[in-house]
């Protein structure tokens, strides 16, 4: 992309310079960092931020809402620990850059957005960026995708005050479930699985997203 304030060698650097970033702070998934070395961050941020489109940090999309730092997109990715093959629930398309992650190591990506302007940007996004694995919903994502359970993994990409009840029932069996669980404004990113038919909880990091807003989220 065509880019006065940041031409295209620089954004390749800034590219470079943030997986070198991501594999210091811990990243060690190739096929996850080969994901993001592909999909480029830059057209999933308005014109006037593509600047800072690699900067470890996230950055605003409009209608309140953000595209999530580059580090919790990597280990959110790389905690769900994708096969090919997998069907993966995504809710909180945002901007759907993540979808975009999720999509070059998934088989079929199902993404819930309950802003209809975003999910109809990132549709239009994710088809000229040639993604055919992707579809999309609007509503409340916290009821999850009844049609299409179950997943074999789930991502929550807003902050949730529990982990919904609903998303729990469509996890398969073997499946995986990342999600931010805590307060509005502070959370812990949390792996949740089944070992011996019981629910564990593993925390990954603190983080802070946007509020995960619905029947089981927040009013
Ligand atoms: N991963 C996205 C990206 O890379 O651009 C960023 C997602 S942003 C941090 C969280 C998104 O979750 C927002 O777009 C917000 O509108 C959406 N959201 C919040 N509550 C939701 C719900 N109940 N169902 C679906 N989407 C929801």
């Amino acid at each position: 992309m065509g880019d006065p304030l940041r031409p295209e060698g620089e954004l390749t650097r800034s590219r470079e310079a943030l997986l070198a970033a991501l594999r210091e702070e811990g990243i060690r998934d190739e096929r996850v960092l080969a994901a993001l070395a592909r999909v480029p961050r830059h057209e999933f941020v308005p014109p006037h931020l593509v600047p800072y489109a690699y900067d470890d940090c996230p950055l605003p999309i409009g209608c309140g809402q953000t595209i999530s730092q580059p580090y919790i997109v990597a280990l959110s990715t790389e905690a769900l620990a994708l096969a090919p093959t997998d069907r993966v629930l995504e809710v909180g398309t945002g901007s759907g850059y993540q979808t975009a992650i999720l999509a070059e190591l998934a088989g079929t990506v199902y993404t819930v957005e309950r802003v209809p302007e975003l999910s109809r940007a990132a549709e239009q996004k994710l088809g000229a960026l040639g993604y055919r694995n992707v579809r999309f919903r609007v509503g409340d994502g916290t009821k999850g995708w009844p049609d299409e359970a179950p997943f074999d993994a789930i991502l929550v990409t807003a902050g949730a005050p529990r982990v919904p009840e609903g998303l729990i029932a469509q996890l398969a069996p073997h499946g995986r479930l990342v999600i931010p669980v805590g307060g509005r404004f502070n959370q812990e990113l949390t792996l949740v699985h089944r070992e011996g038919g019981r629910l564990v909880h593993r925390h990954l990091c603190p983080c802070t997203f946007v509020p995960l807003i619905g029947e089981e989220g927040w009013t």
